[in-house]
């Protein structure tokens, strides 16, 4: 028993220092992938001051970094990370609170918008740092989760028995501690009507060092069903690393679905997505969503119109079959449900 715990606390120190040694400087990223200057910084902004200008911190895990093409100043996995200039403009009909995140939070942390099921906010940490966030102005310090038996949370769950599922977000839920993710657990068991836990994290794919047997233990203890969400928009961004902590979750029987976010640049044209689709297949992951991007202040540069999503969507369709055919689907604040793009 007692080695078990260890071999535990080995994991956890494992994954910690693995988050320790991300990349904090966009200098030393540049470095490590062999490329001189972001390609659309201002020339004569030294590289480190440019990234320190924006409010939204530069964060890289050293995984991802390695998944980028050394010299390529344009790699679709770079510019997902890559602080840009564009961040800066003001474009109308892009919002701090994209997708009426705020207006539901119904206690701190935890946001009710849809029948059957609620969303924690259970940390602001990331792994990474994604440019395109659509939480990237989230104010995480007003909504801090107590999952204490008699806080907040459990109790608007328990006074709400038409909620079953509970989705964990952040941020990035897989940022904290197992131990606090058991207790958490051990609550959620407590409240009956929970029938499904459902955790949404792109660590699964950015930092695979996190996907250890303690955390299995961890999952394992709720007792009812457990769903993975991974976040990967780029073949790219799967190798046999994260294929390996995929395949330790499927061979635990946990279910995996992937949602992709539509990105300039990134992922936006066909051969790119059914390809992402073909490997998330290979490695156990179902395609779910591919997500029109959330018009959030600072991304604008990464959206495309719904002409140009439609059309890559269609010529995507002719491409897989239907079982690797993510949905296309927007966020309308105030909706009941996620709305699907309507491309006929
Ligand atoms: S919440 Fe998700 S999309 Fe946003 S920065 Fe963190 S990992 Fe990226």
């Amino acid at each position: 028993m007692r080695n078990c715990r260890v071999a535990s606390e080995l994991q956890e120190r494992d994954w910690k220092l693995a988050v320790s040694e991300s990349f904090r400087n966009l200098g030393e990223l540049l470095e490590f992938c062999e490329i001189g200057a972001p390609a659309d910084a201002p020339v004569d902004a030294p590289v480190d001051e440019y990234a320190g200008k924006h409010e939204f911190a530069f964060r890289v895990t050293r995984y991802f970094a390695s998944l980028i093409e050394k010299g390529n100043a344009v790699d679709p996995l770079l510019l997902q990370v890559l602080p840009d200039a564009l961040e800066f403009r003001q474009v109308e009909g892009y919002h701090a609170d994209a997708v009426g995140d705020f207006a539901a939070m119904r206690v701190p942390g935890l946001i009710h918008k849809y029948h059957g099921r609620v969303l924690l906010t259970l940390t602001g940490a990331c792994a990474i740092h994604c440019r395109y966030c659509f939480r990237r102005h989230f104010p995480y310090g007003e909504a801090g989760v107590d999952y204490d038996m008699n806080g907040p949370v459990m109790r608007y769950l328990a006074g709400n028995p038409e909620v079953n599922e509970v989705i964990l977000s952040g941020g990035d839920p897989l940022m904290v501690s197992d131990a606090r993710l058991a207790r958490l657990v051990r609550n959620l068991n407590r409240i009956t009507h929970i029938r499904t836990l459902r955790i949404h994290s792109r660590v699964l794919s950015v930092l695979p060092e996190r996907v250890t047997a303690a955390f299995i233990g961890t999952l394992q203890q709720f007792r009812g069903q457990v769903v993975l969400v991974t976040h990967i928009n780029h073949p790219n961004e799967i190798s046999a690393l994260n294929q390996a902590a995929f395949g330790l979750l499927v061979r635990h029987g946990f279910r995996l679905f992937n949602q992709s976010v539509l990105l300039r640049r990134v992922n936006d044209n066909a051969q790119t997505l059914a390809e992402l689709s073909n490997k998330l297949f290979a490695s156990g992951i179902i395609p779910y969503y591919l997500h029109r991007l959330d018009r959030v202040q600072g991304a604008a540069h990464f959206d495309l119109s719904a002409h140009e999503a439609c059309r890559v969507y269609t010529q995507l369709r002719e491409r897989l079959p239907g079982y690797l055919l993510p949905a296309l689907v927007e966020e309308i604040a105030g909706n009941a449900s996620k709305t699907p793009v309507r491309c006929d």
